[in-house]
């Protein structure tokens, strides 16, 4: 991993600055949503990648990068607090649906599916437009602004 700076992003998941210096601590809050600005892992404080810069040689790389939010903490793997209360919302979604306990697990499970491509992410969108169809208006808004491109075009388009 090549970075020279951390990231700001807010405890919501609005990033507000991919500039940070490694050791610099923050100390304020998002312009968006009010919510602190977190620049490191709330469990393992490892720091959250931000921009870097191909200097040397009298080289100055002046790019701006467009630096993505991640969902997981590289060094510990726990979801960040955005990614945290996606998944909550989800599942509380899940919870107050009529559907029976069986299915309720069953969607449940395939939450962190829905939010990252992984191998079982297809089996996630086809339990979700099986079963848990009647909630898929529910948890459009974070599901758009949290997942892929693919995903959210496989649970949405026509
Ligand atoms: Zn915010
Ligand atoms: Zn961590």
């Amino acid at each position: 991993m090549f970075m020279d700076y951390k990231q700001a992003v807010c405890l919501n998941g609005h990033q507000a600055s991919i500039d940070i210096n490694i050791n610099e601590s923050v100390d304020s809050f998002c312009t968006e949503c009010g919510a602190k600005l977190i620049t490191n892992c709330t469990n393992c404080n490892y720091l959250i990648e931000g921009d870097w810069s191909r200097s040397g040689n009298g080289f100055v790389d002046l790019t701006h990068h467009n630096v993505f939010i991640p969902k997981y903490c590289e060094k510990c793997g726990k979801p960040y607090p955005w990614t945290q209360s996606a998944l909550k919302a989800i599942s509380e979604t899940v919870n107050l649906s009529e559907l029976d306990n069986n299915q309720k697990d069953d969607l449940k499970e395939t939450i962190p599916d829905l939010l990252s491509d992984t191998p079982k992410s297809k089996l996630a969108v086809l339990k979700w437009k099986s079963i848990g169809k009647s909630l898929l208006p529910y948890i459009h808004d974070i599901i758009v602004e949290v997942a892929s491109e693919s995903i959210v075009k496989a649970l949405y388009g026509r």
